[in-house]
């Protein structure tokens, strides 16, 4: 396997790997890494489908990708995907994969085409004071020494970044700022999470450092993401033959560990089946990619008059990683993931509203008619004086194809699931939907004495509690995720967001996809380039806009820059004006 970028080895076709037709795969889990698999397996391995084996627990594919009409608590969504251009991996998977609602267009062209012409924004990423635009505006507000403590952060290694949390690497001047809490809620960062991760996140995103305040830099699929991304890919996959086992839940996976040589072949898989134990023995030609950890694993729902119970049981994902790694420690850590629920859960919650109460306000504050069928809010927006740090957001309406003319689709969430409310005094975990729809209606302005009414009965809410939500951003050190493919591994892959892979960021669609192109790759030696990370944070055009953002537009000229003199004498950068050098602080901004 190795990286590519450019149109070159983007258009080209792999050839048929050789001793592809010997070969038998066996996916654990239906989520979105094991479905990409699935087709690169098809489309670039070249390998006949009725090859490929998905093993999932539930009865559903889609893992994480979900939206569901839950009779009868309503319509379901656990999170909702912030995506970007740059998705190298995702892209190059569903520009192959055929839309289901337009003819003869892919999945990608579909995308392209929804956000080209209505492109995603954001007119009023934070409120205060029950429902007025908090006037964050596109100012960071971060002090010199914020952006100091920012710039030494991406400018330190991983290896120093080990075990780390942000509150370790940033002091109050940066946790005051806008940045901060942008950054936080668009990301679900909280402060005791992983230095290292918030770093990868610094580089692999600076190139859309400018378009964070309004959110310009995010890109939305027409529905929610199991009807837009899940089922076509579902299509694809069961024209093509692959078997799909549902109900079926991996209890472990046996590898044979040669000494010294380290060589590992995984060589049992252990699995129930409708309460039956099974196994199948593998030969070195039957290849594994295990999802290893999942994020949704153990979500509870409550429903509009029920609080969502805490799960705190390890479900199938977390005990199959901890038995896998118990066997080896190229295998991971799972215990650094999954091991501290107050810290990884959140709670979200899917509202329906059921007449036109509730939009009036979210066309007061977003200033978009809600029922237009474009943009809404644009993304999350945060209730900037919310206890629970709640934000909201209603994307493009219908978000569910079967979704009646008259009622929209929003999707809630709060980083802190433990504070009590401002208006309902209880933490958000222990709310009924009824209790979370009170709390929002409260920071949108509703009068206090309509709220009860108003939740009560123009709005069906289904919370969510997540006990690991974000268990992706829990501190690590390097190793804790098992590579794609470990040392001396010979048929075993992990893939998802818990998979070691350089440079990519976690809670993201393109990680599953891109460790699933990679493991791929490498089992199946497919002889094409996996695209590299996109590769901003070494673009110096990418660093110097950032900056000019990050410093919220000032010129060099108006900071105190002694290097500057020092560099170029009294006439400063006037000395360099006719350069290149010139010529990119001008286009960036900073001249
Ligand atoms: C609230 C939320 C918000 C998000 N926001 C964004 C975003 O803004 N942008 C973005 O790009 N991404 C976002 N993501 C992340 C993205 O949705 C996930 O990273 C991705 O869907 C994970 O897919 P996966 O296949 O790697 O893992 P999963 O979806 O977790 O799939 C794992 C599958 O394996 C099954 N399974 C587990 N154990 C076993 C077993 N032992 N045997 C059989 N089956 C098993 C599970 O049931 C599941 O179906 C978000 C996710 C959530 C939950």
């Amino acid at each position: 396997m190795y990286y590519s970028n450019g149109n070159y080895e983007a258009f080209a076709r792999a050839r048929k790997p050789e001793n592809v037709d010997l070969k038998e795969a066996y996916l654990i889990g239906a989520g979105l890494a094991s479905l990409a698999a699935a087709i690169f397996m098809i489309r670039d391995g070249q390998m006949e489908g009725n090859k490929i084996h998905i093993f999932e627990e539930l009865d559903i594919p889609g893992g994480s990708l979900d939206g569901i009409y839950d009779n009868p608590r309503g319509f379901v969504i656990r999170g909702g995907r912030e995506m970007e251009n740059h998705f190298e991996c995702l892209w190059d998977l569903f520009r192959s994969v055929p839309s289901l609602e337009v003819p003869d267009a892919s999945v990608l062209d579909e995308f392209y085409w929804l956000n080209k012409y209505d492109p995603n924004s954001s007119k009023c990423r934070a409120t205060v004071k029950q429902g007025q635009n908090a006037q964050t505006g596109d100012k960071f507000t971060l002090s010199e020494k914020a952006i100091k403590e920012i710039t030494r952060l991406y400018l330190t290694s991983e290896e120093l970044l080990q075990d780390k949390t942000i509150e370790e690497v940033f002091t109050e001047d940066f946790f005051a700022s806008n940045f901060w809490l942008y950054w936080r809620t668009m990301f679900a960062f909280e402060s005791w999470h992983s230095a290292l991760e918030m770093r990868r996140y610094i580089m692999r995103f600076i190139h859309h450092i400018g378009g964070l305040p309004d959110f310009t830099a995010l890109k939305f699929t027409k529905y929610n993401q199991y009807e837009s991304l899940v089922l076509p890919m579902m299509k694809y996959l069961k024209e093509r033959g692959v078997e799909f086992i549902y109900g079926a839940q991996v209890q472990n996976v046996i590898v044979d560990i040669d000494s010294p040589s380290e060589r590992k072949v995984a060589h049992k898989i252990l699995y129930t089946l409708k309460g039956k134990q099974k196994e199948i023995a593998l030969t070195e030609n039957d290849l594994v990619f295990v999802t290893n950890g999942s994020i949704t694993e153990s979500s509870s729902l409550g429903d509009h008059h029920t609080p969502a119970p805490t799960n705190d049981v390890l479900g199938g994902s977390w005990t199959l990683w901890k038995r896998i790694a118990q066997q080896h420690r190229d295998f991971g850590n799972p215990d650094k993931f999954c091991g501290d629920i107050p810290r990884s859960n959140f709670v979200s919650a899917t509202i329906t509203t059921l007449d036109n109460r509730i939009p009036s306000y979210v066309e007061r504050i977003t200033g978009r008619d809600p029922f237009s069928g474009k943009v809404t809010t644009g993304g999350i927006g945060t209730i900037k004086d919310s206890n629970w740090l709640m934000s909201w957001t209603f994307n493009r309406t219908p978000h569910f194809k079967e979704q009646p003319a008259n009622e929209l689709v929003g999707w809630i969430y709060g980083l802190f699931s433990d504070r009590k409310g401002n208006y309902v005094k209880k933490t958000m975990r222990e709310c009924t939907g009824e209790e979370i729809t009170q709390e929002l209606l409260y920071h949108m302005g509703v009068p206090e004495k309509e709220i009860e009414d108003m939740a009560a009965r123009s709005a069906r809410t289904v919370p969510c509690m997540l006990p690991f939500a974000m268990a992706y951003f829990m501190p690590r050190a390097l190793g804790d995720r098992p590579l794609t493919v470990p040392k001396g591994s010979v048929n075993l892959a992990f893939i998802g967001n818990f998979a070691e892979t350089e440079r990519d960021t976690v809670f993201t669609t393109e990680y599953s996809v891109r460790t699933a192109m990679e493991a791929v790759y490498r089992l199946l030696d497919i002889d094409r380039g996996v695209p590299e990370v996109w590769a901003s944070a070494f673009d110096i055009r990418a660093i110097l806009n950032a900056s000019y953002r990050l410093m919220d537009k000032k010129k060099l000229k108006e900071l105190d820059l002694p290097w500057i003199v020092r560099l170029f004498g009294r006439k400063g950068l006037e000395k360099i004006r006719g350069t290149m050098i010139y010529d990119l602080l001008r286009e960036t901004g900073l001249v």
